[in-house]
């Protein structure tokens, strides 16, 4: 329910609107119905105006999501409206360019319907704010932006804008407010920051052909390179095979030759034609000529994580907890096997009339998930330390890796059941 209309106090406050903080709310709302649970949503940037009726983009930006991801939405009642314009992933073909060593992971034998799906952001985001102005056991209020946070012993008080009120006091503050936090800064949360030296170009591509639902991660000497499917583009009566690519390229002070020649500056400045026979000459052949290469951007790759994620009153979701890199896929995925642990907690908290923002029901959260953390964030650093590396040994080991994957089932199994945001989930534990 969208409102500014606001009260002087809440249960909990969510600072942030975005992918994270819009599906946490709705989740956290579903879990909690008819519950009596006081929850308000702020976000600063305007609802997203765009509409159904906006024509196709060919460069609209998309996002993986896991098969967790997937039944996380189906919890929060959110999946039958996204499934619609959504891209399934049935197969996973992973290979090393110029190496032996290759292997493809596939639905069929994990025994799912897919591996996971590629959204459109604009329609993910449509969905979260259509779903969040229907909703009736919330109060969202945007724009409006949270400016300070003082710490109480019970809770926080918060100094509003845009909300016509100034002050409220919440039990809860979950801050999702993103990876540049002002509020994080604010309270003395420092991040713990890892660069990587490279960056990731992100650019829609044409191809001659149909990618049948496969994704693909292509590891090169210069760096791996992700396709992931994405719906046709339609216009008029012409019709674009696209894929999705994810390209992490060395900075432009790379060096060795194929760094250089392959380094991110490079890539950006180049013409369309030449980008296409690059990309071409890394990808190969497998879904034939690339035909388009739509709007290219850069996005540096770093790790951060915030060195706390827990204060009397306070927790952290999302982007400003920890920032993977997007090579993986797993930034959005983790935060929403985060958002689920967490919003079973509260609303277990709130059943036994129980401070949402006690330190032990936070704990608990912690505990629930600090396991998939760590493995979600060494998975991802892995995986881009080993397969962008040209080092001959480690070019030995990665192509072994791929070859043993594909001979020993319960290795592929492990590898595919990460990618697929099914990692052993370990049980949400109540507090004590
Ligand atoms: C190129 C790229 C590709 C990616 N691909 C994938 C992928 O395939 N799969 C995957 O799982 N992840 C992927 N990710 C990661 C994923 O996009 C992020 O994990 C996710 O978007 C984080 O969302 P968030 O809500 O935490 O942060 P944000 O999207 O930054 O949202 C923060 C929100 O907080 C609001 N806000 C800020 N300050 C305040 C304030 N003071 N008061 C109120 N509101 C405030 C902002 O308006 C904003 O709406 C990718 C990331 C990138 C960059």
């Amino acid at each position: 329910m969208m409102s500014t209309d606001l009260k002087p106090e809440y249960d909990i406050v969510i600072a942030g609107g975005g992918l994270v903080g819009g599906s946490f709310a709705l989740l956290l709302a579903r879990l909690a119905r008819n519950s009596g649970l006081r929850v308000l949503l702020l976000d600063a940037t305007p609802p997203q105006t765009d509409s159904i009726e906006q024509g196709p983009d060919f460069d609209a930006r998309s996002t993986a999501l896991s098969w967790g991801s997937r039944l996380i939405y189906e919890q929060a009642g959110l999946w039958p409206a996204l499934a619609d314009d959504i891209t399934a992933i049935r197969d996973i073909h992973v290979s090393d360019r110029g190496h032996f060593g290759a292997t493809r992971l596939r639905s069929d034998e994990m025994g799912v319907e897919a591996l996971g799906y590629v959204a459109e952001n604009r329609q993910l985001g449509r969905v979260l704010q259509q779903a969040l102005r229907d909703n009736k056991d919330l109060t969202v209020c945007a724009p409006a932006s949270v400016e300070h946070v003082q710490p109480q012993s019970d809770g926080a008080m918060l100094t509003i804008k845009g909300a016509g009120r100034e002050r409220i006091s919440t039990r809860l503050l979950v801050l999702a407010d993103g990876g540049r936090s002002g509020l994080c800064r604010q309270l003395g949360i420092t991040v713990q920051q890892k660069h990587y030296g490279q960056q990731a170009l992100i650019c829609n591509v044409a191809f001659a052909s149909d990618h049948q639902g496969q994704a693909f991660e292509r590891f090169t000497d210069t760096g791996p390179l992700a396709m992931l499917p994405l719906a046709d583009h339609v216009a008029g009566r012409e019709r674009q095979h696209r894929g999705a690519l994810v390209w992490t390229l060395a900075d432009s002070n790379g060096t060795g030759s194929d760094l250089q020649t392959y380094s991110a500056d490079r890539m950006m400045a180049l013409p369309e034609v030449e980008f296409i026979e690059a990309l071409q000459q890394r990808f190969g052949w497998r879904l034939g000529r690339i035909t388009h290469a739509g709007a290219r951007s850069l996005y540096p790759l770093s790790l951060n994580v915030a060195r706390e994620q827990i204060r009397p009153g306070i927790v952290l979701l999302g982007n400003v907890a920890h920032t993977l890199h997007p090579v993986a896929g797993q930034g959005l995925n983790l935060a929403l096997r985060d958002a689920r642990a967490l919003a079973e907690l509260l609303v277990d908290a709130h059943r036994n009339n129980k401070d949402p923002g006690a330190m032990d029901v936070l704990q608990a959260f912690v505990a629930a998930q600090s396991g998939d953390q760590a493995q979600t964030i060494a998975f991802s650093d892995l995986t881009t330390r080993l397969f962008s590396n040209a080092q001959p040994a480690l070019a030995l080991g990665r192509n072994l890796g791929l070859l043993l994957m594909d001979l020993m089932p319960p290795a592929k199994g492990w590898f595919a059941r990460q990618a697929m945001g099914m990692a052993d989930r370990q049980s949400v534990r109540p507090y004590s």
